[in-house]
């Protein structure tokens, strides 16, 4: 081994903390690439994972390669040369030791131009073969040696790290190597025996040893299995802990449902309510009930009478002389709250408000008085504007509708009150590894199915070469009195594309200049009127009025504008650069229509053909649950693009993956719960070095900081 040992008294003051500058071998200098890396300290360094492992045999000598055999050599790089023409493309290098040249071969090896030249030293590993007659290696693994320090044999096993310019993977190495001489004090078994024989874990200690060199492959695999596993039981147990804190420190008023103040919130609604929705009533029922603040999720597809549920909770909570607040992500759902609200409220004395910023002045102090003193009951606005400037006199519960915008999901931070109990409402079907995950301290209401005497919604990708049979489709349903919305991803054709919708290069179709053609050429016998967020917001409440009296027949706007509408003769839902919106937000579009009994239609155009378009595209045509359709899209796009863990507090995630990891992520999750239940303070002495790796991860981010 190359790097030194570390002296003893180095190593009594070392522990996760120490920054990494005081290694050996880092200095002030390699400590700043470092924290480019996101390394700061030892305990980083320790989790700075491999992104690969090379289990390499010892080095021989070229003269002793023969064919099919995997070897391991280390030359002088005499010559590259690139083939671009070649096909595949191909880098190749010579490579000489002191007996023998070889020939190096990479398919696709374009990448490496940059990367090798002459008079380097490198090791290669990898098979080799005979060609015309020759020994080759083709496609091995290297690294490239520091020119002042040949000793290769370091390199021949062990993690390939993720590197910089000024830090190579096998600089990391050396630093890191001799750390895990140490790792008896630096990390301690979390676990009992017991557990780690009934998870068939490996004990913590060797897992950082053999993540980072590996013996063999198996061993590798335990490692990997362990180090996950800890990383989803530790976010776990801060998501656990979290919940307890809320439900043990904090309270809110209890809301008690008798026989007759169910009967009378029943009275408001002019349909039965289905079976699902009796369930999660039911559920939401018993956390009001408690002291203990309800913190709940109540998923549904859109449509599926997620509002009766809500409204249901908040006449609960005034019942019990509480204020409730509604509160939605754009002034158009908040007005789409109040109206569906207020025609279930038709002649009740109930005191509600719909906050708008448009409300100013007097106007404006008044309420807001009135709010404070207690004599409004129900006030409906968005987030910003509750959160900015309400001040409730007993705030008893606080809807949060977040339709398709689940990680925007900021817990209610309303000032000064008490904790209120909190629905969190949800359109877009949260994926099981989700809920798990940054969900993962609510409790989970479901509506899965709709109410009755929904039109089935048929669901088409057309091709380019049909676009004029679909507008004449379109123009045959206007015509019998059924309205249609076009949906597009961008606003006019100069803005640049949100972040979201720019995958690709194609044109993308702006809505201002396609509602121009659309009202003067395609549909030039309707009403075509366009709506999107940047309109001044009386503006946009005018054309929704005129949509939902039937006076617009062809509503254009841009998926800014995400409307909760319901408006069950709008049977037509045309979304143009289909490819460009995520499944989820595609499903929850066409949740738009279908709210009627008539059969509707959603069209998709796509500017793309390409295989995923395609892949995606079919998911939308032959699935309608929301579910199914989220599972998929995590699949395609990842957690990442779906929402941020960080908008979360949660840590990102260095070695597991919560779609791969599922079955880890369960298992963690149900130790990580029963530990919080058992030992909520982490004070019992067994659990001592849990609590400590947790509030080194997550003191900050989960606001766990009391539990130390
Ligand atoms: P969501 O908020 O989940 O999008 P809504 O609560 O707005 O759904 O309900 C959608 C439509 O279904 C509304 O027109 C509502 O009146 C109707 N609805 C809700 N619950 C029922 C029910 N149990 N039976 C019949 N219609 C219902
Ligand atoms: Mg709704």
């Amino acid at each position: 081994m190359v790097a030194a040992k570390l002296s003893d008294k180095q190593r009594n003051q070392l522990d996760l903390s120490t920054p990494v500058q005081y290694l050996k071998g880092v200095g002030p200098a390699k400590a700043k690439t470092f924290a480019q890396l996101g390394v700061r300290t030892v305990g980083d360094l320790l989790e700075y994972f491999p992104r690969d492992w090379i289990f390499a045999p010892a080095p021989m000598k070229i003269i002793q390669m023969r064919p099919n055999q995997t070897a391991t050599i280390v030359g002088l790089v005499e010559s590259v040369d690139y083939q671009s023409y070649r096909r595949p493309p191909l880098f190749e290098a010579m490579l000489s030791d002191e007996t023998a040249m070889c020939r190096i071969v990479w398919f696709h090896g374009g990448f490496l131009r940059d990367k090798l030249k002459p008079g380097q030293v490198i090791t290669a590993s990898g098979k080799v073969a005979s060609y015309k007659h020759q020994l080759q290696m083709t496609n091995p693994k290297f690294s490239i040696l520091d020119r002042k320090d040949l000793d290769p044999a370091e390199y021949f096993s062990g993690g390939v790290y993720p590197s910089s310019s000024q830090l190579s993977s096998g600089q990391i190495k050396r630093i890191i190597a001799p750390l895990l001489d140490n790792l008896a004090e630096l990390v301690p078994e979390f676990y009992e025996q017991d557990l780690l024989s009934e998870a068939k874990l490996l004990g913590r200690k060797d897992a950082f040893a053999w993540i980072h060199l590996p013996p063999d492959q198996d061993k590798l695999a335990k490692a990997k299995r362990r180090l996950k596993y800890d990383e989803l039981f530790l976010m776990q147990l801060g998501l656990a802990l979290r919940r307890y804190k809320v439900q043990h420190f904090s309270s809110a008023t209890p809301c008690v449902c008798s026989e007759e103040i169910d009967r009378r919130i029943r009275r408001r609604f002019p349909f039965l309510l289905t079976e699902d929705q009796d369930a999660c009533i039911g559920e939401i029922v018993a956390d009001m009930a408690s002291s203990k603040p309800m913190n709940r999720l109540l998923q549904g597809d859109v449509g599926s009478g997620k509002t009766v549920v809500a409204l249901y909770a908040a006449l609960l909570a005034v019942a019990n002389k509480t204020q409730a607040a509604i509160m939605a992500p754009t002034e158009i759902l908040a007005g789409q709250h109040f109206l569906s609200i207020e025609r279930y409220l038709k002649n009740s004395r109930l005191r509600r408000v719909l906050l708008t910023r448009g409300l100013t002045g007097q106007k404006r102090i008044k309420l807001l008085d009135k709010i404070g003193r207690g004599q409004i009951d129900i006030v409906i606005g968005t987030v910003a504007l509750l959160q900015k400037d309400v001040e409730f006199l007993n705030l008893g519960l606080v809807v949060i509708d977040e339709q398709h915008k689940f990680g925007v999901h900021q817990r209610a931070e309303l000032r000064k009150q008490a904790t209120p109990h909190c629905l969190v409402m949800t359109a877009t079907p949260i994926p099981r590894t989700l809920a798990m995950t940054a969900f993962g301290d609510l409790d989970v209401s479901i509506i899965k199915h709709s109410p009755p005497g929904r039109g089935a919604v048929i669901t088409r990708w057309v091709a380019p070469q049909n676009r004029e049979k679909a507008y004449q489709f379109i123009r045959e349903r206007l015509r019998a009195k059924k309205q249609a919305y076009f949906v597009y991803p961008r606003i006019n054709a100069l803005e640049e594309a949100c972040p979201e919708h720019s995958r690709g290069n194609g044109e993308v179709k702006a809505a201002v200049e396609e509602w121009k053609k659309l009202s003067a050429e395609i549909f030039p016998e309707f009403a075509v009127e366009l709506l999107h967020g940047q309109m001044p917001s009386a503006k946009k409440h005018q054309i929704m009025a005129e949509f939902r009296k039937g006076k617009i027949d062809v509503l254009v706007s841009t998926v800014v504008v995400e409307v909760g509408v319901d408006v069950p003769n709008a049977t037509i839902m045309v979304v143009e650069g289909a490819d460009r919106f995520g499944l989820a937000q595609l499903h929850q579009l066409r949740g738009r229509i279908g709210r009627g009994q008539a059969k509707s239609y959603c069209l998709l155009f796509a500017e793309s053909d390409s295989d995923i378009a395609r892949s995606r595209l079919d998911v939308m045509t032959k699935c309608n649950d929301g579910f199914q359709i989220a599972e998929h899209d995590l699949r395609l796009r990842g957690p990442g693009e779906l929402f941020s863990t960080r908008q979360h507090g949660l840590p990102d995630l260095k070695i597991a993956n919560i779609i791969d990891d599922f079955d880890l992520l369960v298992m963690a999750r149900k130790k990580a719960f029963e530990l919080a239940s058992q030992d909520p303070m982490l004070i019992k002495p067994q659990h001592k070095n849990i609590r400590r790796a947790l509030l080194e991860k997550f003191a900050g981010s989960l606001g766990l900081a009391d539990v130390a």
